[in-house]
């Protein structure tokens, strides 16, 4: 117990599957599999108990473990239980060890900030240090495997799962997929390794209409340009495993579609790890008219390429038959069986079925102070600041606060959706931590956020007698995630019109917006004093929110999607292409829409802190750069504020002029820097190739002549710009 304390940071315990033979290995045991037992290996249940998705649930799993027709499990939430299974599988004729599975997405039983937010902190180090102790409790817990991460490039906040992935940008969310997967999978070394799942592959973030599970129809650059590489970034970066998404792409569901997972995946890509299909995928592909039958979807799915069925039974129902009919080669079977059995042997399951599984030593992990420690680094990290009139913030000489809104002591809500162990009684609330700050609270409800009711009286009494009113407005913790796309994102008025009626007790008015996605609030926004994006910000939320109210941390948080002015602009985002007629207010015609704004509330990037940063003009070493060639750009930046502050330096880069439409303006280079009041700094940026190509409609790789400007500044939106010719 003590050395898994002791260890949480350092980890050092070799882990014995690394070795070489495992290629061998796994050949001599697929020499003495049946059939059944191979396609047993392919079929994957869920726990008893627990279920992700509609599914017949199964009556006793534990018969079936002894004949091994199960290769996986997922939603086993107690280690107990896992270490049942585990027992049970091993009695089977091979004793194949089992593989669990489960969706940590933002922490096991320590919970940290949403992905999205986390996303916001744009600081890579500390979003792969969170991944990594989000592995280290799932393996103690005895999970092997995570869904995750959520790759989905998502630019409509309609679509409720924009709270797993990263935002709306193609090149962060690249950076982002690969510090996941180096922290979920760990490094050689690493004790407490787990294996990460690319998901869901691909183009589920672009649903139409925002609706969960609707369908996607691309064109071949626009899924290669967008869409593709944070998957590419997560292959390069050894993820053990990718799922299939839901939806069609460009007319065939992703879970038969041969183009994607063979094609794309596997020849291109040469991506030799598992293939598992999402929850029920399979049989799905009946509901989309794209199989006749179960059977048909299974074989359709495995000529795709998918080598694991999760929970829909058709793979265990019906790959026999086919390959009896010789419609499927065993030959198929034997390399996703491989893939699989790999897979196991480098966990290390071979040698040791429980791996690290260790009860007490995952009780002792949860919550402890090194964990909390993390979880309040990085939740602090995640807030945005989007408005800081007469600096309100930070709080300064307060006794007394005023906190309206249940959000203020909602345990639950602060743990965002897809939360796996996280126990709501761990969570600090907002109202904990300033109690902990010895500092007189004044609790007022204030709203419904379930319906429309108002209790503004109470609330405005509360503010009257506090120093400070804080109001944290916003949805459920789980009114975002899967199944939760929403209609409507603005506030309501019982919430927003509230800000006003405070203002009428004459108290600095600090509003917390709290959750999943961007939220429209364009009026408490105006009323307000100061204004906060919180998202959901797990067990340290409360903790975090007052680091960065009492300016103990500077805030450094910045949106990862637009944050739209009105519903009706979704999908917006700021990669977007110029179009023949570019918009502006002004001008007839190209106005947008002639009954709202077309410009976002706040674009993509955006955030304050208590400091301000001034920026150099921005140079280029060189004026034009060929093939192999780069090209640097210099800028000086200068803390001119009177704190210490973090800044998030953006590289955009647009092409004047290409063979295909292409954005305003895409992301191409993060930099986060931390300086102290009056210091300067000067950075560079590389121009290069890499940055200056795109895929063309034939997705091809092309970089081509001409200019491009190159700009940098502190949101997509406030930029500077130089420009550089490219020739060939
Ligand atoms: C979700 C996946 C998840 C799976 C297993 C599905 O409904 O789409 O993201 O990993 O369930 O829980």
């Amino acid at each position: 117990m003590k050395v898994v304390l002791l260890s949480l940071l350092f980890m050092t315990t070799v882990v014995s599957a690394y070795s070489s033979n495992i290629g061998q290995k796994v050949d001599s045991l697929l020499s003495v599999m049946t059939l059944q037992e191979k396609i047993g290996q392919m079929n994957q249940v869920s726990g008893i108990d627990f279920s992700t998705g509609p599914w017949n649930k199964e009556s006793s799993i534990v018969d079936a473990l002894h004949r091994g027709e199960y290769g996986s499990v997922l939603n086993i939430h107690d280690p107990e239980e896992a270490r049942r299974l585990q027992t049970e599988a091993l009695r089977s004729r091979l004793g194949i060890p089992l593989l669990f599975g489960l969706d940590v997405i933002h922490g096991m039983s320590t919970i940290f900030p949403i992905p999205l937010a986390e996303s916001a902190s744009f600081d890579l180090a500390q979003i792969r240090q969170s991944s990594r102790f989000a592995a280290v409790e799932s393996a103690l817990c005895g999970v092997h495997w995570t869904f995750a991460p959520m790759l989905d490039v998502a630019r409509d906040a309609r679509w409720g799962r924009v709270m797993e992935g990263s935002g709306e940008d193609t090149y962060w969310a690249a950076q982002v997929a690969e510090a996941r997967v180096k922290g979920l999978q760990g490094e050689d070394g690493d004790s407490c390794r787990i294996v990460a799942c690319a998901k869901h592959f691909v183009g589920y973030g672009a649903v139409v209409a925002g609706r969960d599970y609707n369908n996607v129809d691309m064109s071949v650059a626009e899924l290669y340009n967008f869409y593709l590489p944070p998957f590419k970034a997560a292959v390069e970066a050894g993820v053990g495993s990718i799922m299939t998404a839901f939806n069609d792409m460009n007319n065939v569901p992703c879970t038969g579609n041969k183009e994607i997972v063979r094609g794309i995946l596997r020849d291109e890509w040469h991506y030799d790890g598992v293939v598992v299909s999402d929850w029920c995928s399979v049989a799905e592909m009946c509901n989309h008219r794209y199989a006749a039958d179960q059977k048909d979807a299974a074989l359709k799915a495995i000529a795709a390429g998918v080598d694991i069925d999760m929970v829909s039974r058709c793979y265990a129902q019906y790959l026999e038959e086919l390959v009896a009919e010789g419609r499927v080669d065993v030959a198929e079977i034997d390399r996703a069986v491989g893939r699989i059995l790999e897979l196991k042997y480098r966990l290390g399951l071979f040698d040791d079925p429980f791996c690290a599984f260790d009860s007490a030593g995952a009780d002792a992990v949860r919550c402890s102070p090194a964990m909390r420690k993390a979880a309040r680094d990085m939740a602090k990290r995640s807030i945005v600041l989007l408005k800081n009139d007469s600096a309100t913030l930070p709080l300064k000489n307060i006794k007394s606060v005023a906190l309206i809104g249940e959000l203020c002591r909602s345990k639950v809500d602060m743990m965002g959706n897809w939360s796996a162990n996280g126990d709501a009684a761990d969570v600090v609330t907002l109202e904990e931590a300033f109690l902990q700050r010895n500092i007189k609270t004044n609790y007022a409800k204030g709203f419904s956020i379930d319906n429309d009711e108002c209790y503004w009286k109470e609330a405005v009494n509360a503010a009257k007698h506090s120093d400070v009113v804080i109001v944290a407005v916003g949805e459920r913790g789980r009114q975002s995630g899967e199944d939760c796309s929403r209609g409507e994102l603005t506030l309501p008025d019982n919430q927003q019109k509230l800000i006003g009626e405070l203002k009428k007790a004459h108290k600095p008015v600090v509003v917390l917006v709290m959750g999943g996605r961007p939220l429209i609030f364009n009026l408490a926004a105006a009323d307000a004093d100061a204004l906060m994006v919180t998202w959901w910000l797990g067990s340290e939320a409360g903790n975090a929110i007052t680091d960065v109210l009492f300016g103990e941390y500077n805030p450094s948080g910045r949106l990862p999607m637009t944050f739209p002015a009105h519903i009706a602009q979704l999908p917006i985002y700021y990669n977007q292409k110029s179009t023949g007629r570019p918009l502006s207010e002004e001008v007839s015609f190209i106005k947008g829409y002639i009954d709202i704004p077309y410009k976002p509330a706040y674009p993509f990037g955006f955030g304050l802190g208590y400091t301000t940063f001034s920026y150099s003009v921005p140079k280029m070493d060189k004026s034009q750069i060929g093939p192999l060639e780069s090209a640097t750009l210099t800028v000086t930046v200068t803390n001119s504020g009177q704190v210490e502050g973090e800044e998030v330096l953006q590289l955009y880069v647009s092409d004047c002029v290409a063979s295909i439409t292409r954005p305003v303006r895409e992301l191409k280079g993060v930099q986060k820097i931390r300086l102290r009041a009056g210091e300067s700094r000067t950075l560079v940026f590389d121009i290069n190739e890499a940055i200056l190509g795109f895929y063309d409609n034939a997705a091809k790789y092309v970089v081509e002549e001409g200019f491009f400007d190159v700009m940098v500044g502190p949101n997509s939106n406030d930029l500077q710009k130089c420009q550089i010719e490219y020739k060939l």
